[in-house]
């Protein structure tokens, strides 16, 4: 038995044991507040430094770059964890800014290498199990929003990052004129002989014409916020293709977890091909920089909590809600982003909405 499992079990006893290794920060008494006493003693002990020593104590790989902080320009670092995986196949280190707290990979990956880490291709995550599981966390996440999902009658809709279609499938079931791009040539193929109305295309928006055109009135990005290392750039294009009214769905990792302030570099938000860690603090800057009007978050309770399929008993169901909204800390981030006053008034009624202005 591992020193952590021993430690949980003589702080928590063996009741817990058979709750999922994800639900358990949640659930277990008193737990919530002492990691979150636990990340403030982390945040306040790690040194902050210049970004030049930084850079000097720091190897750099050859697909690397040193970046500074993309939201506020920040240029000083704070070290806080070295994620490793694989048997340390692969290892980077995450610094967190100490202006407004965004927490990111550094040194980064340079974006003409990006393909490198793609090398590799997602055939084994087309089918199956896995096929139904994420599209059950698209349902899911669609319906924390309302009805703007509901039906997509009549509305374009972009899903960037459309890997090999599962998203696009439902959009088309449910009506909308659909559009995917994605870098990956494989996973295009595999998209286009899933989807029947909807397209995948291969490349960057500029690229496609269908795309470029822009005048979308949702776009998708599912888990591809964590992906992208020019942020900035990536998000003045995507408001530049909403049309009036338009919105656009983000699904990532969430940098405020309770998860990441339990198990630190060992938490499974930081992947191997992750570059940023947001959270519903440093998403607005994002947003606000790029020419967003607003922006509605929805905590993430996780998917079978949300499907009803959850085998924790009740209380403890109850606990894991009021602990993940009390502390903002699910383990996802989903958020909604209003291109205009348009889009917040037509789709804003019912969610609590951020203005950006
Ligand atoms: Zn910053």
């Amino acid at each position: 038995m591992s020193v952590r499992r021993t430690l949980s079990r003589v702080v928590y006893g063996s009741r817990y044991d058979r709750v999922p290794w994800g639900q358990r920060v949640y659930v277990r008494p008193g737990e919530r507040l002492a990691r979150e006493i636990q990340w403030r003693l982390r945040v306040r002990r790690a040194p902050v430094m210049r970004f030049q020593d930084y850079r000097e104590r720091t190897l750099l790989g050859e697909i690397e770059e040193f970046v500074t902080c993309h939201l506020c320009g920040e240029t000083r670092q704070q070290p806080m964890f070295q994620p490793a995986g694989d048997r340390r196949g692969w290892s980077y280190r995450v610094v967190r800014c100490p202006t407004c707290g965004f927490l990111y990979r550094n040194p980064n990956i340079r974006p003409d290498r990006l393909g490198d880490l793609y090398a590799t291709g997602y055939s084994g995550f087309l089918t199956g199990k896995y096929a139904a599981n994420r599209q059950r966390r698209y349902r899911l996440t669609m319906d924390a929003f309302g009805p703007v999902f509901s039906s997509g009658q009549g509305r374009r809709l972009l899903d960037f990052g459309c890997g090999t279609g599962l998203f696009l499938q439902l959009a088309e079931q449910r009506g909308f004129d659909a559009v995917g791009i994605d870098l990956s040539p494989d996973s295009v193929a595999a998209a286009n002989e899933r989807l029947t109305g909807a397209r995948a295309h291969l490349g960057a928006p500029e690229d496609v014409p269908e795309v470029a055109a822009g005048g979308f009135d949702v776009i998708t990005l599912w888990s591809v916020l964590a992906h992208l290392p020019r942020p900035l750039d990536d998000f003045r294009r995507f408001r530049a293709l909403l049309a009036p009214g338009g919105v656009l769905l983000v699904l990532t990792v969430n940098a405020a977890s309770l998860q990441l302030k339990a198990y630190g570099s060992g938490w499974n938000g930081f992947t191997r091909n992750h570059l940023m860690f947001y959270s519903a603090e440093t998403v607005p800057a994002l947003l606000r920089r790029t020419g967003f009007a607003g922006v509605a978050f929805a905590p993430f309770y996780g998917d079978t909590v949300e499907a009803n399929t959850t085998r924790l008993p009740e209380p403890l169901n109850r606990r894991l809600r009021r602990n993940v909204e009390i502390s903002d800390g699910g383990n996802m981030l989903r958020a909604l982003a209003f291109a205009d006053d348009e889009a917040v008034g037509r789709w804003g009624a019912n969610l609590q909405v951020r203005r950006l202005t």
